[in-house]
């Protein structure tokens, strides 16, 4: 594989990344967390606070949804990524909201602090290299159907643009098991780290699609080294526009929070 700006250098560095006062990849833990996508003001607003208050440092929400079905939910659009900012600075949480589009870069831009390109999207050259060419890091989320090789490609096309602030983010793959949404693959967090400089971030919600697996894989891609996690979290669950079935309530991510400390520690000793 023809990796030349984000292939692994001889001193074996990685690449750190500062978003205003959060930095990923110094070995510090990073949780991404918030709805998957900003429905109400009053939404963004209490689940920003919440996280915040547990230790979360950047507040994730969707603003334009890639959904299945262009029936479901397509999310609030430019108006929900001023709330989310809003949100964002009201409780010093930087935010990350995905960009689905060439055409809504410098608007995401504007808003977001992390611009996400979301799995559906990774292989979407054009949107790559206009995220390229920005000054803000960019997610680049795996593809449900892309091999290692495939993901890290795809980030070397947004480093060859001029941007190399990237954070990988595993998010499961489709498989024959059909009992989880996806299967995560945490065999690609120590691999990918090895073979690339980039930070990998683990989203253990969309990786397996189910709230009861959220947990468990969290304190998992932990232990297998990754430099953060992307959890969903939504103030009433059962009542989210998306994605509710793997969405974390308050209570669950408390103790969610609780768990990863001390396996955090444990491995930096
Ligand atoms: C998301 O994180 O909002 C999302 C849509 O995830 P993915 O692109 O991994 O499906
Ligand atoms: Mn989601």
């Amino acid at each position: 594989m023809e990796l030349k700006l984000i292939s692994k250098k001889e001193d074996y560095s990685s690449r750190i990344i500062k978003i205003k006062n959060v930095i990923i990849g110094d070995g510090s833990l990073v949780v991404i967390a918030g709805p998957c996508a900003v429905e109400t003001r009053d939404q963004i607003f209490k689940t920003a606070e919440f996280v915040k208050s547990q230790g979360a440092s950047i507040l994730r929400g969707g603003a334009f949804k890639p959904r299945t079905s262009p029936y479901s939910f397509q999310g609030l659009g430019e108006e929900g990524l001023k709330l989310l900012k809003e949100a964002g600075e009201a409780y010093q949480l930087p935010v990350i909201s995905e960009v689905m589009d060439t055409r809504e870069v410098s608007l995401l831009a504007e808003y977001a602090d992390i611009l996400q390109i979301g799995a559906r999207n990774m292989q979407n050259y054009s949107l790559l290299k206009e995220v390229g060419k920005i000054k803000k890091p960019v997610m680049l989320k795996r593809g449900m159907a892309a091999t290692l090789e495939d993901w890290l490609l795809a980030a070397e096309y947004i480093a060859s643009e001029g941007n190399e602030d990237i954070i990988l983010c595993e998010r499961g793959i489709r498989t024959f098991e059909g009992y989880t949404r996806n299967t995560l693959d945490l065999s690609a967090v120590p691999l990918a780290k090895d073979i690339s400089v980039l930070p990998v971030i683990v989203d253990p919600s969309h990786g397996t699609g189910l709230r009861q697996l959220i947990k468990p894989m969290s304190r998992a891609a932990i232990a297998a080294g990754a430099d953060g996690l992307m959890i969903e979290v939504h103030p009433m669950p059962e009542g989210a526009l998306s994605d509710g079935h793997q969405s974390l309530n308050f209570r669950e991510f408390e103790d969610l929070m609780e768990q990863l400390t001390p396996i955090h520690q444990c491995l930096r000793k």
